[in-house]
């Protein structure tokens, strides 16, 4: 039996699907949180993340290569090993584009493969994925169709010749949603988040224009404030001094 706070977990697993890496962000501190306490946590990204750069002189082959390793060192800020870094490869900015089936099949069969207990994700209901980038759309809807055809056998019938069981995940968390219900106290965590977030160079603040290895140190400085703030903000309500919010379906 599950306990109803995924606080209260141990020696559970847990699966993330982003769109890109850095999209486990949202969660990061709830990450490092779960992994304290003795569980798996294992990130899945749906793209390369190789055109995020307003660098000239980036290539996206040269900027893949860097995401990859931005986020195994991100993810071991926050106690997750690079073998629970799952990358499906596709290109960023064209997860619409990749055929349906295909794509769902392809997370049906990851899901099948860890089986995890909880899912996380972008919020497949937020207005927010009705115009912001559709890669972000198309991970979260496809991760809840695949969700769906995971506890199925008759959906991608080939998955039971890889000896993919069907599997049923008890609960999902998304984040970047309208409507959270959810909140994690992540005081204990908060600099683990920040120091992932801060992993992610070529992606934030003056290294988006012009990339070099380390963050400039005011980059550094305002990030550290910027996060603090917004998670203060999110936890305020529930009197947590740091939290991160999501919408929790018990039975998807
Ligand atoms: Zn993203």
């Amino acid at each position: 039996m599950l306990p109803e706070r995924i606080e209260d977990w141990t020696e559970r697993t847990i699966v993330c699907f982003g769109a890109h890496p850095d999209d486990d962000l949202h969660a990061a501190g709830t990450f490092a949180r779960l992994v304290a306490a003795g569980n798996r946590v294992h990130l899945v990204m749906y793209t390369n993340d190789d055109k995020g750069s307003r660098d000239r002189s980036m290539t996206g082959t040269r900027l893949r290569q860097i995401r990859q390793a931005e986020q195994a060192t991100a993810a071991h800020a926050l106690g997750i090993a690079a073998e629970q870094l799952h990358w499906m490869g596709h290109g960023d900015g064209e997860l619409e584009y990749v055929d349906r089936r295909q794509l769902c099949r392809e997370a049906t069969a990851v899901l099948r493969r860890l089986r995890p207990d909880a899912v996380f994700s972008f919020d497949p209901g937020a207005r927010f994925e009705q115009w912001h980038k559709s890669d972000h759309r198309s991970a979260a809807q496809n991760t809840a169709d695949a969700i769906r055809a995971a506890r199925w056998h008759l959906y991608f019938p080939e998955l039971l010749d890889e000896g993919l069981e069907p599997h049923e995940v008890a609960v999902c968390f998304f984040f970047e949603s309208h409507e959270p219900d959810y909140f994690v106290d992540i005081a204990a965590t908060i600099e683990q988040k920040i120091e992932a977030f801060c992993s992610h160079v070529s992606q934030f603040g003056r290294r988006l224009h012009r990339y070099e290895p380390e963050l400039h140190p005011d980059d550094r400085t305002a990030f550290e404030r910027d996060i603090r703030g917004y998670c203060a903000h999110v936890g305020e309500p529930h009197g947590l001094a740091f939290a991160e919010a999501f919408r929790r379906l018990p039975d998807p």
